[in-house]
């Protein structure tokens, strides 16, 4: 890793204000002044700065109010990815936690803790998901008993039961719905399967996590040292 990008990651400041402070002369590793922002960072290697080590954990944990129009990727050609939401000195290897739709906003996790992310998105573990959504179409009090029951969205399998919670039912519906698995457009091709279709969809927790609701749309921060231990 760069020396300017892992000052960064150190909580050092931005690329900017990290150039500055190596072009000072403060910053050494192994003991060595070193000014050049772009000097190489070895596994091992100790770096100071002003005298004081410059270390940061190796995992780190980032919720993110996700606005659409971002794809849950760390890299597209074309598109624009979740990790260009996350702050310079966010860590480089971050991933998302699964997928969102790229028009759908709410909860997405970052990190890169593949150990955590792993046992969220196993299928074994069938984890809770959250979703708020508008529907165009009517959602019936039968539509419950048919979420609970399983729907055949057109894989091998039906879905597993899926609480359906009707917050307003006419032309256009308003409704919360929990799944415990995570196939691709769930949500979308369950309302499908009872002729209805997803307008907007926002997802409001995955497990423990929950969506801070203080968070701008677009906006992140890092989980809280609780919300990090409720989620293993
Ligand atoms: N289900 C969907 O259809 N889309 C999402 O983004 C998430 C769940």
């Amino acid at each position: 890793m760069r020396l300017d990008k892992y000052l960064c990651e150190a909580g050092y400041g931005t690329r900017s204000e990290v150039k500055k402070l190596l072009r000072s002369g403060v910053v050494t590793v192994n003991g060595k002044k070193i000014t050049k922002p772009e000097t190489k960072i070895q596994e091992g290697d100790r770096v100071c700065a002003a005298g004081k080590e410059a270390t940061f954990s190796k995992v780190e944990y980032w919720m993110l109010h996700k606005p659409a129009g971002y794809i849950s990727a760390t890299e597209d050609k074309k598109l624009d990815t979740v990790l260009e939401l996350l702050p310079e000195n966010a860590r480089s290897d971050l991933f998302p936690v699964g997928r969102l739709d790229r028009d759908t906003e709410g909860l997405l996790l970052l990190t890169n803790d593949g150990k955590l992310a792993h046992y969220l998105l196993s299928p074994k573990r069938h984890v809770d998901k959250t979703y708020y959504a508008r529907i165009a179409g009517q959602v019936e009090p039968e539509h419950v008993q048919a979420f609970f029951e399983g729907l055949d969205i057109g894989d091998e399998k039906k879905t597993l039961p899926a609480d359906l919670h009707i917050l307003q039912s006419g032309p256009e519906s308003e409704i919360e719905v929990t799944i415990r698995e995570g196939r691709y457009h769930q949500v979308k091709r369950m309302f499908e399967a009872i002729g209805c279709e997803v307008t907007y969809l926002k997802r409001l927790s995955m497990g423990s996590l929950k969506l801070d609701e203080s968070l701008k749309c677009g906006a992140c921060r890092p989980l809280t040292e609780t919300e990090i231990r409720n989620l293993k």
